[in-house]
Parts: C-alpha cells; sequence; structure tokens
C-alpha cells in the first residue's frame, strides 16, 4: 500500500516544521495556515479518518489530545483555541490519514463555515 502524504512527512521524505514527535504521533505546522497558529497533530498509525476508527485505538486518540494541549502551550496560545477533526467529504477532509487541527492566535468564529 501506498504510504498517505503525512506518513511520508512522519518518515521525513516530505519536509515540514515538525513542532513534536514520539512513538505514537507528529505535530507539524500546518502548509496552508488558517489562523496565526495552525498545527496538525497526527498519529503514525494511518488509520483513514475519525470514522474508521476502531476498538484499541481510544488511549492513542487521547494521546493526540493531550499532544495538541502541550504544543499548543509551547506555541504561545494562552487564550484559547480551537481543535478540530475533519471527517470525510462534507466536513472537507482532504488527506485520508487522521490528523487533529489546532487553530489558534486570533478570534474564532462560530459557527464554523
Ligand atoms: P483536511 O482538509 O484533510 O482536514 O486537512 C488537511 C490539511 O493538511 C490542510 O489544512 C492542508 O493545508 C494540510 N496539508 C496538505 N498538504 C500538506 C503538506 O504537504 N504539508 C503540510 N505541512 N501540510 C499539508
Amino acid at each position: 500500500m501506498a504510504k498517505t502524504l503525512f506518513e511520508r512527512i512522519a518518515d521525513k521524505e516530505i519536509p515540514a516544521v515538525l513542532l513534536h514527535e514520539d512513538e505514537q504521533c507528529i505535530a507539524f505546522a500546518d502548509i496552508d495556515p488558517q489562523a496565526p497558529v495552525h498545527f496538525l497533530v497526527v498519529p503514525r498509525k494511518p488509520i483513514p479518518s475519525l470514522d474508521h476508527l476502531e476498538a484499541g485505538d481510544e488511549e492513542l486518540v487521547g494521546h493526540l489530545f493531550t499532544v495538541a494541549k502541550q504544543v499548543a502551550k509551547a506555541q504561545g496560545l494562552r487564550k484559547g483555541y480551537r481543535a478540530v477533526f475533519n471527517c470525510g467529504e462534507d466536513a472537507f477532509q482532504t488527506v485520508p490519514h487522521l490528523h487533529l487541527h489546532i487553530l489558534g492566535g486570533r478570534k474564532m468564529g462560530w459557527p464554523p463555515g
């Protein structure tokens, strides 16, 4: 099976501004930021989307949130941030490898578009 784009970033085949890495996940700056701070937290396991989570993935997903919080703090997001999983076509998921968006550094609108 061909590697996903984010597996290739995790394997350093494609450059990215890496903000965190461990055995389970990586975090890196989004190439097309939608806020002053915009990074992605991505499991090394190539789960296609939130819809594809299986029993046993709970700890991994919890770890993604813990890393998101730590990186958000390291990026200076003191006044809050938004955490988003786009899942599937209607949510405009464009990369079929689970990723948590963290956006901050400006006031967010609600509801999201
Ligand atoms: P999605 O639309 O699937 O929720 O989000 C995919 C995100 O990946 C987008 O925000 C897009 O800008 C980002 N992205 C796509 N290709 C690359 C890349 O090659 N490098 C980085 N750093 N981000 C990427």
